[in-house]
């Protein structure tokens, strides 16, 4: 997927997110204006470390290998990691995520998903090429399929609405 593709991707995916995690379609009540500042400040919070995200992977076309040197787990695990130990760059790894669902699903070429331990690139068969008049659709189409999951996800699995340092501190009072 193109640069062009993956910020659509993003930026809808960060208003789709802000939707899912402000408002519950169970108790929603469209006349409280709290509800909409609550979306407004969600959707900011998600918005730019998102379309950052998004927009990192693809900088190995100038350093590295293209589709292999920042696009596999290892780096997904470096941004998922991050907010724990440093406690910022929350949010970025949504959009590293999204950028490799994206660059699986809705392009031709696929990913190297345990580089650097192997360069062989995964790929589903859906994806289009990235000059096809297709390519803004499949954008649309995989951003909706990822906002279904997240949403099912959230409303009937887990809550996403909590920082992933809240999580771990959570967790290790557990432990
Ligand atoms: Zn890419």
């Amino acid at each position: 997927m193109n640069k062009k593709g993956h910020v659509l991707n993003a930026i809808l995916l960060a208003l789709g997110l802000g939707v899912i995690l402000t408002i519950d379609p169970r108790t929603f009540e469209p006349n409280r204006a709290e509800t909409y500042v609550l979306l407004a400040q969600k959707i900011g919070q998600l918005s730019l470390p998102i379309i950052l995200g998004a927009l990192f992977p693809d900088v190995d076309t100038a350093f590295g290998k293209h589709r292999k040197t920042l696009h596999n787990l290892p780096v997904l695990i470096v941004f998922l990691a991050f907010p724990l130990v440093f406690d910022n760059l929350h949010f970025v790894w949504i959009g590293v995520a999204t950028h490799y669902v994206l660059d699986m699903v809705g392009s031709k070429r696929g990913i190297a998903l345990f580089y650097p331990l192997s360069p062989q690139e995964y790929d589903l068969p859906t994806g289009v090429a990235t000059s096809s008049k297709y390519a803004d659709i499949v954008t649309y189409v995989v951003t909706a399929a990822e906002l279904v999951v997240l949403a099912g996800i959230h409303y009937y699995v887990i809550s996403l609405d909590v920082s992933l340092a809240d999580t771990a501190a959570a967790f290790t009072a557990v432990l």
